[in-house]
């Protein structure tokens, strides 16, 4: 069969399988439609029915998680856990709490990690899971009650061996602790390997907390390599204030940028010398505080109160580090009229398809979230090892890795690329390096 029909058939299919998961059916779209040319050179992978296998999840969980707030009151909320792929290694994937995690948020999150775990060169196969709790607003033990109950359940699902989570939006160190609290106390095991993220003094690992965002600028830092050019004097936009966001901003700084922008759920802040990330720190990691409060300590920065939209903000570099589809076709128009060169993706899959479109077609050099935003992931995965080997690495052993890890998958995405005849197409070339390795896997394992 002709690979494109090929491809249009399995989407049909999940399409009419998982009626009403937008998310999910876009991510799938966009991989399938840019693994063409290699089903076209292997048609052995069209009769082993490799996309119809590979979007269909080895295991889909979803859960009661019942829980009582501070003032007695039960409440009942959604887990979920996907285990998409487990061809190259155990399932690995972060935990999220939002109010809008689902199904379909979930599978494309593990659709999408199933590659990007593959990119990294480690072995770990493709997971994700989460909550539609919303920890905003939750007292210290209402997040502790709330943690053990997901794990009263979560715990049977996972192991070292079988299925790794960790953090994503809205779990941190604090939560990953309470769920291993909650997880030797039910298995009677101390195997620390089972979460990734824990805190240094039960098996955690030193530059966990920054990988993702200082993978991402040393993705980016490839990616303006390769055009002749370095972060030095650029203009940087960044969205979000979390854990990617701040360690990106970080980074960026180190490497010579001026990032003019960061942002929160209530709006956006542009400083136009340089956000001064001390600030950013205190408030978001020290105080749980609003963005808006920056204005406080820097009264010449400006607040555009209600707007997450930092895209209308002149840039070089645009890195999206906050959540998805938050760059759709209008802002991705802004940012190419407002001259951006390079877009770099923090958050997974930030910018909808057709803003992707819309980048590709202006000539901007794309880094997709999967390739751009493996660092995070990857720092889980020394993490496992560390804790397999029941020892310790310091930062700069760690950080040297990552950095080793970003510079290899930028090189495989680039190559990739080339061989489709498409140099610069980096989010072909991650898709294509990251399933080549898990197709192999399975091939190799038989249906
Ligand atoms: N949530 C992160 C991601 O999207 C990290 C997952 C992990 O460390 O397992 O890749």
């Amino acid at each position: 069969m002709d690979a494109k029909n090929y491809v249009e058939g399995v989407l049909e299919d999940v399409k009419r399988r998982n009626p009403g998961e937008v998310e999910f059916y876009n991510a799938v779209d966009e991989v399938l439609h840019s693994l063409i040319p290699v089903l076209e050179k292997k048609p052995e992978l069209i009769e082993a029915a490799i996309l119809d296998r590979i979007v269909e999840p080895e295991r889909m969980i979803y859960f009661r998680v019942p829980w009582m707030d501070d003032s007695g009151k039960v409440h009942v909320n959604r887990g979920f856990r996907v285990q998409f792929n487990g061809a190259i290694g155990p399932y690995k994937g972060g935990l999220r709490f939002h109010p809008t995690v689902n199904q379909s948020i979930i599978k494309f999150l593990g659709f999408e990690q199933i590659f990007k775990n593959s990119l990294t060169g480690l072995p770990m196969g493709g997971g994700k899971g989460g909550c539609d709790f919303d920890p905003k607003g939750k007292s210290d033990a209402e997040v502790m009650r709330f943690c053990q109950a997901f794990m009263s359940e979560l715990y049977k699902h996972i192991g070292t061996d079988v299925d790794v989570p960790a953090g994503d939006i809205g779990v941190g160190a604090r939560e990953i602790g309470y769920m291993y609290g909650m997880y030797r106390k039910l298995s009677n095991s101390s195997s620390q390997g089972i979460l990734t993220g824990k805190p240094l003094t039960f098996g955690g690992s030193l530059g966990r907390t920054p990988a993702t965002g200082y993978g991402l600028i040393y993705f980016i830092n490839e990616m303006l390599k390769d055009k002749g050019t370095s972060l030095k004097d650029k203009t940087v936009a960044v969205s979000g204030s979390g854990n990617v966001a701040i360690y990106a901003i970080e980074k960026a700084q180190q490497f010579g940028a001026k990032v003019v922008t960061c942002s929160d759920s209530g709006g956006y802040i542009y400083d136009e010398e340089g956000i001064d990330l001390a600030i950013v720190k205190q408030l978001k990691e020290v105080e749980a505080r609003r963005i808006k409060d920056y204005l406080q300590f820097r009264p010449k920065a400006k607040y555009v109160e209600g707007s997450t939209n930092v895209w209308e903000i002149p840039c070089d570099v645009a890195l999206p580090c906050a959540t998805q589809n938050e760059i759709d076709k209008a802002s991705a128009e802004k940012l190419i009229q407002n001259g951006v060169k390079f877009v770099a993706e923090g958050a997974n899959m930030p910018s909808t398809l057709d803003a992707v479109a819309a980048f590709q077609k202006a000539g901007i050099y794309f880094g997709p979230a999967k390739a751009c935003n493996a660092g995070g992931v990857a720092c889980s995965g020394l993490e496992m090892t560390q804790n397999a080997m029941r020892l310790s690495w310091t930062f700069e052993e760690v950080d040297e890795k990552l950095q080793v890890i970003m510079k290899n998958i930028f090189a495989a995405s680039k190559s990739a690329a080339k061989e489709i005849g498409d140099d610069d197409n980096l989010l072909a070339g991650a898709n294509i390096a990251g399933f080549l390795k898990v197709a192999d896997a399975m091939m190799k394992q038989g249906i």
